[in-house]
């Protein structure tokens, strides 16, 4: 892989054309680049999982990005037995499957538990070994095989910066982009898989993110900031009966934040589903959020700004999600 013993890279400054960023992509999946793993295909996604989580200066550290990583490894290679590197002689493994079966032997696990049921202190452990071990690998050549147009990236400060007119690019079109992404990715599963692991591999893949488990996050919602109400229909929410929603749907963002996730009656959450919600409830999210960030300064809220919660709004309209649900009767909260 080009570019991976690099230490530091700078993205291109100049004004790179859509069809330029086109390329940009088309030479990631194309069959120029070398692929013996599957860490860039990886790497792409925790960059696009992480896409809403960049800070001002459109920066991810790399502890951001990796334990994204980890998770989705976890869950591919441990929970569904996907390798990601063709057998060879000796029948090594990759220094991610190395890692991660060190910790199921360490933390004595011994049933493919999903990740999301570790306790935070394995996460942590996990996903550091796994940036100490991966870094080395993918930082370099994502940014080589992109034509250094996506980011510039810090091995020793541990962080990618992603080049602005790219970060605009890759929202208005992050669909596309991981549905490439996926597909060359599944395409190389099968192939260094035997027939019977790799069965619905764009399933496992789009799913290797996610949690089913948002139990916390009712829990402040609904006890630490008293929301005792559906979100949108407004109807009193009964303790046992409260869902928790994904504002703009998880299918989209790939990821569970504070600011994106609201409390709904099951009703509400069932016919809402995958879409988006009209566009005046925007409003009352921005304002509940500032809500909560003025009461607890919480880390995952920095992302809250009023614009940025707009503009995911858009880009996911852009992006396909363009049936607008609201529920036939909405209670006027004060
Ligand atoms: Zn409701």
């Amino acid at each position: 892989m080009a570019g991976f013993d690099l230490k530091e890279g700078i993205y291109e400054t100049r004004n790179a054309s859509d069809d330029e960023l086109w390329s940009a992509f088309a030479c990631v999946f194309s069959s120029k680049s070398r692929n013996d793993t599957s860490y860039k295909f990886g790497f792409l996604k925790s960059i696009i999982d992480n896409l809403y989580n960049v800070d001002a200066d459109l920066k991810l550290s790399f502890d951001q990005l990796f334990s994204k990583f980890g998770e989705i490894y976890w869950n591919l290679i441990l929970k569904h037995g996907l390798r990601q590197k063709a057998v060879t002689n000796d029948n090594r493994e990759t220094y991610l499957e190395q890692v991660l079966h060190s910790a199921v032997k360490k933390y004595k696990i011994l049933e493919p538990l999903p990740y999301e049921s570790l306790t935070a202190e394995m996460m942590l452990d996990i996903s550091h070994q796994v940036k100490v071990k991966c870094k080395k690998y993918v930082v370099g050549a994502l940014f080589e095989d992109t034509n250094r147009l996506f980011y510039s990236f810090s091995k020793k400060e541990e962080w990618i910066q992603i080049n602005p007119v790219m970060y605009e690019f890759v929202c208005k079109h992050k669909i596309v982009i991981e549905k490439l992404n996926y597909y060359e990715w599944a395409r190389f599963l099968e192939r260094v898989n035997e027939e019977t692991v790799a069965v619905k591999v764009l399933d496992k893949i789009d799913e290797s993110s996610k949690r089913n488990n948002l139990a916390m996050y009712r829990q402040i919602l609904y006890e630490e900031f008293g929301i005792k109400n559906c979100f949108y229909c407004g109807k009193t929410l009964s303790p046992d009966k409260i869902d928790v929603d994904h504002f703009i749907p998880w299918s989209f963002i790939k990821d569970d934040n504070l600011w994106n996730l609201v409390l709904a009656c099951p009703t509400c959450n069932r016919k809402k589903n995958d879409k988006l919600p009209a566009v005046d409830y925007l409003s009352t999210l921005i304002r509940r959020n500032q809500h909560i960030l003025i009461e607890e300064h919480r880390s995952e809220m920095k992302n809250y700004q009023g614009r940025m919660v707009s503009y995911i709004y858009n880009w996911a309209k852009i992006n396909g999600y363009d049936k607008i649900w609201q529920p036939k009767s909405r209670k006027t909260l004060v």
